[in-house]
């Protein structure tokens, strides 16, 4: 018997076989769950090209989190599908390039709010319009964050918008809980997946974590994230919600 049997899942930000998302889904089917992904605007492609890179065949739904008109198709489907939804992963995340890098006092508003909005209230957008089939299967919202409560170099307006990320977290669990909904986010270290590699001197990060973590750390490594993001979609964090657990080898706990 698997961890997920039975389990319905939903599982975004599917781009390569590095991304975080891609080794949550791989597992999910592993531990008997059945999982549908989703694809963001021209790139619908090589998330589908990705998905047959699973132990399952699976579908992929086009979902912009930006579009409001996306995310009720995304809730019609799942509806006439499957009825309910035990589990829903967050794993999307964008900012301009002004935005990060170390620009952090020339970004404007402009780029600065495209990040917040993909980043951060997505959070609320995507389990908002899941909400009904969420509550029917006392179902676990999980999302990806980078330790929001510190700044970063180079990490810039990503950071802010995780932080804001993170409180949006935190009203969720909130507003969702009375429904038996849970909400959670992993935080992770760094990973080398497409969007880590987009981030101008994201090797400082790795290197940091080589020199601090006392677990160690593998940038190569998505299984530590993966397991732990679906031990919080199981039936094994019942009564845990608005929580951030750390999977990052310990790198937070150290003051130097
Ligand atoms: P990734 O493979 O590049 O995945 C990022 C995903 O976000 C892509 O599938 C991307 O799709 C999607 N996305 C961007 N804009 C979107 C939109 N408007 N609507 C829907 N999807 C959109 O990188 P990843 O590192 O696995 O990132 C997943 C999550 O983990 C992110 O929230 C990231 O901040 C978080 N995280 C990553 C690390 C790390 O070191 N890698 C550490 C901590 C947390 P498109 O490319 O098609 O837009």
């Amino acid at each position: 018997m698997g961890l997920m049997d039975s389990k319905k899942l939903l599982i975004t930000g599917v781009l390569t076989d590095a991304s975080l998302a891609f080794e949550v889904a791989k597992l999910a089917q592993m531990e008997g769950a059945e999982v549908v992904l989703t694809g963001a605007g021209r790139a619908l492609r090589l998330t589908e090209r990705t998905a047959r890179k699973l132990p399952e065949t699976c579908d992929v739904l086009a979902l912009d989190v930006t579009q409001p008109n996306e995310i009720e198709a995304v809730f019609l489907d799942l509806q006439e599908r499957w009825g309910r939804l035990d589990g829903v992963l967050h794993a999307i995340g964008f900012a301009p390039e002004a935005c990060l890098g170390g620009n952090f006092l020339n970004a404007d508003w402009e780029d600065v709010s495209v990040a917040l909005h993909v980043s951060a209230y997505s959070l609320k957008a995507l389990a908002g319009g899941l909400q009904p089939l969420l509550a029917e299967a006392n179902g676990s919202v999980v999302g990806l964050t980078f330790d929001a409560s510190v700044a970063w170099p180079v990490y810039d307006w990503m950071g802010v918008a995780k932080a804001a990320f993170e409180s949006t977290a935190r009203y969720l669990a909130k507003s969702l809980g009375p429904q038996g909904i849970r909400v959670n986010l992993v935080s992770a270290g760094p990973i080398r997946t497409m969007a880590a590699k987009s981030i101008p001197g994201f090797g400082d990060f790795e290197d940091a974590w080589q020199q601090r973590a006392p677990l160690g750390w593998d940038v190569h490594d998505q299984n530590s994230v993966a397991r732990t993001t679906l031990a919080m979609m199981s039936d094994w964090f019942p009564m845990t919600t608005g929580e951030i657990i750390h999977v990052d080898g310990g790198y937070h706990a150290m003051g130097a």
